[in-house]
């Protein structure tokens, strides 16, 4: 190891923007640079790794420690699960009395020995992540690096003689012989109306708001069946008994996700799949063959939706088409069929639906009217048919889509040429290594849909996809296991 006085004042200064996951990782690999100075600049980059995702929730409100990881912890991170298993006791703590009851849900899998698969709270990944950014802050000092976080907005990008010049909004003007840069996604797509007195454009942010509307017994009702959806019921569980619940949630195909349930021993999908596809068409039919084969066997979504991830990290797409074309076809498709989410919130949504307590709809959100004493929504269907329905509170859970809107400093990397968006979504594409403008600056964020020429088969949004992205694209970092760690059998802990 290199000691604090071997760094010259000349060595060089990398700069990091984003303060979640994926700008920790870039964080990690800061260790096998030789640099003299890393700064990290995020709008919260004292809680490094937390994010937009696994913030930390305010003490005493009901719903902190309700957001689940939308995956069996190892599949998030093997590490992570580790350290969930060894602060098991205090997790129990943390987590007893709670509503919804999240201990009870996971005991099934804690009494197979299996914590390593529980649906962990997001915030205990947050502060896994906030402990790892801080023994990689430590052993960076250790080696004589300065490491700075400032928390402020990065605006504009600048690349001249003397290196790379970031303008933050806080009027900073940094100068950085390199820059890694994770902004996270971009913003959920409004809706016209989603923001009024009976209308929320997202639930993060909004849950003192929604509260209210909640313990007044009102009908909730979601925009879109993802993640964010399960998010709000989880909300309305933390609030009020589940015989008083109102919930409605409105997809285009009306159909809740499948659970993605950890069995042991762990397995997963080896698919199949033949190169020379000339066309998406048949690419996609091979695939879909292949996932009906894993269904037909027994396989169930956690495994076959970890199969193929493993086996697109190890064959990229253009192993299989090579027309860029065909190939941006294919990810759009993946998504919807490997769509799984948390096991424990989509059983709980399935049991409700059972009793009358929720109800799936289906069709397009186009707008919400607010009244005096509720909300009205109008929905299209997929013949194009208008209807409208009224309910008590919108919550706008749609994620991401065209007029979705990016950070600032995004935008000024696809105003000046450096980063480059596709068509009118929100994909975008960055060089080889995640490189924009130039070897010295890397750009990586769940909206990432092109790296280099190849398309991602399956979308980089989750954390293990990004974390193995950033450890691709810095060859001297191990590349991250593909395949989940074993649990410990049959160990107990509690
Ligand atoms: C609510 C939510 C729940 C999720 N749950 C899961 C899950 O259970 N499992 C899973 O695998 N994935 C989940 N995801 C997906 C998520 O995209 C990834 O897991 C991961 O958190 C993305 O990390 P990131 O660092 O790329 O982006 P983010 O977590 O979005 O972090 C980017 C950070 O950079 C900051 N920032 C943005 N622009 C600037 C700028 N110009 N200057 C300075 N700072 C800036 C933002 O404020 C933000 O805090 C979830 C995402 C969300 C939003």
């Amino acid at each position: 190891m290199r000691d604090a006085d071997s760094k010259s004042p000349n060595a060089p200064t990398h700069v990091i923007v984003g303060d979640g996951i994926t700008a920790l990782a870039f964080f990690e690999a800061c260790l096998d640079r030789d640099i003299g100075a890393v700064t990290v600049i995020g709008r919260n980059a004292t809680a490094l790794g937390r994010g937009a995702a696994y913030a930390k929730g305010a003490a005493g409100k009901p719903w902190r420690y309700a957001y689940l990881l939308n995956s069996p912890a190892d599949d998030i991170d093997p590490q992570f699960a580790a350290w969930l298993s060894q602060r098991w006791r205090h997790v129990c703590a943390v987590m007893a009395g709670r509503a919804p009851d999240w201990l009870r849900a996971a005991a099934p899998l804690v009494d197979q020995g299996d914590i390593y698969g529980v649906n962990a709270p997001r915030e205990f990944y947050g502060d896994f992540m906030e402990e790892t950014a801080e023994a990689i802050r430590t052993a960076l000092v250790a080696r004589g690096v300065r490491v700075t976080f400032l928390d402020d907005t990065a605006q504009a990008l600048d690349i001249g003689p003397e290196g790379v010049v970031l303008r933050t909004a806080a009027g900073r003007a940094l100068r950085a012989d390199g820059i890694d840069i994770a902004p996270g996604g971009p913003s959920t797509l409004r809706i016209e109306g989603d923001d009024t007195a009976f209308s929320a454009p997202s639930v993060f942010g909004h849950e003192d708001r929604i509260a209210e509307h909640i313990r007044r017994g009102a009908e909730i009702f979601c925009i879109g069946g993802n993640a964010a959806m399960l998010d709000v019921l989880r909300l309305c569980q933390s609030l009020i008994p589940e015989t008083a619940l109102r919930f409605v949630a409105c997809a285009p195909d009306g159909a809740v996700p499948a659970a993605l349930v950890p069995r042991l021993p762990r397995k997963m999908t080896e698919p199949t799949l033949t190169p020379g596809h000339t066309t998406a068409e048949t690419f996609l039919a091979e695939i879909r063959r292949e996932i009906d084969r894993a269904e037909a066997r027994g396989e169930a979504m956690r495994e076959i939706r970890a199969g193929f991830r493993a086996h697109f990290l190890d064959h990229p797409l253009k192993t299989y088409l090579t027309d860029l074309g065909e190939a941006r076809k294919v990810p759009g498709a993946l998504r919807f069929w490997l769509r799984g989410g948390t096991r424990d919130t989509i059983f709980d949504l399935h049991r409700l639906i059972r009793t009358g307590t929720a109800r799936m709809m289906t069709g397009k959100v186009r707008a919400v009217l607010s009244h005096d004493d509720g909300a009205e929504v109008i929905l299209e269907d997929a013949a194009g048919r208008e209807s409208r329905y009224k309910t008590g509170f919108v919550v706008n859970c749609a994620g991401a889509g065209p007029g979705s809107s990016f950070d600032p400093l995004t935008q000024d990397l696809i105003e000046k040429g450096f980063l480059e968006r596709r068509g009118r979504g929100t994909a975008l594409a960055v060089g080889a290594g995640l490189s924009v403008g130039g070897p010295r600056i890397r750009y990586l964020s769940p909206a990432v849909a092109e790296i280099g020429g190849d398309v991602m088969a399956m979308p980089l949004y989750d954390a293990h996809m990004l974390r193995q992205a950033v450890a691709r694209a810095t060859p001297t970092l191990p590349v991250l296991q593909t395949r989940a760690a074993a649990p410990p059998s049959n160990v107990r802990l509690l």
